[in-house]
């Protein structure tokens, strides 16, 4: 049977809001938006607990772009051991800061072209940022939300950019941001990768991918 994905998505979005009220994200940049690009590149692979322990030490050291730019790579990598791939983040970080200073006069590009220009920024970071900072609107596309979404039908594809591209049609522009960062925490808490909690889901009407439906048809 097929499912109205708008109108799934729309009530969807309406219970995540009434769950999780507040959508932070998870990231603690403390409104500087270059900061949120730092740690969003940090949190490749790495949990958000530990890039939020990492940055504290790392801002005391390099407490904006200009600081960052004079580092040497190795000195960055030193700060950002523990959050792996960490030669790889030192490098895309040192050119990042030296592109936002060249190319944007110090200040992070407010705008999807600009910003995956940067150095280990892709569209999912880049989403983040328009979201988050410039209040955009843009759709993160990450693990939990590609994951979640494909069990509630709402996308086909697991491809990262299809998935931004699908919900981006169907989840009204000022409530992407917040849908995500909610998604984070229901995937956390209820729908989780390994033992999702369909008894207990407040999404379960509309899942076509919910066990205790498929339980109760069997019966
Ligand atoms: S019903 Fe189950 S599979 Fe569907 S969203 Fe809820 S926890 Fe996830």
């Amino acid at each position: 049977m097929s499912i109205d994905k708008k109108k799934n998505a729309l009530i969807v979005a309406k219970r995540l809001e009434k769950r999780y009220p507040e959508a932070q994200c998870s990231l603690e940049y403390k409104e500087d938006p270059w900061k949120l690009l730092v740690m969003s590149r940090l949190s490749a692979q790495c949990t958000d607990a530990r890039v939020n322990i990492v940055s504290k030490e790392l801002f005391e050291k390099y407490p904006d772009v200009y600081s960052m730019a004079e580092a040497e790579t190795e000195d960055i990598e030193k700060y950002i051991f523990s959050c792996g791939l960490y030669k790889t983040k030192a490098r895309d970080l040192s050119k990042m800061c030296k592109q936002i200073i060249e190319n944007f006069d110090g200040k992070v590009p407010d705008n999807m072209k600009d910003l995956v220009s940067l150095a280990g920024v892709g569209r999912k970071i880049a989403n983040l940022m328009l979201g988050d900072v410039f209040g955009k609107g843009g759709i993160v596309a990450d693990t939990h939300c590609i994951r979640i979404t494909g069990k509630l039908g709402l996308v086909e594809s697991s491809n990262q950019t299809v998935v931004e591209r699908e919900l981006d049609k169907i989840v009204p522009k000022d409530m992407q941001t917040d849908f995500c960062h909610r998604l984070v925490h229901f995937g956390r808490e209820v729908c989780t990768a390994r033992n999702p909690a369909c008894t207990e889901c407040f999404l379960c009407d509309v899942c076509p991918s919910c066990e205790k439906d498929k339980n109760k048809k069997a019966r």
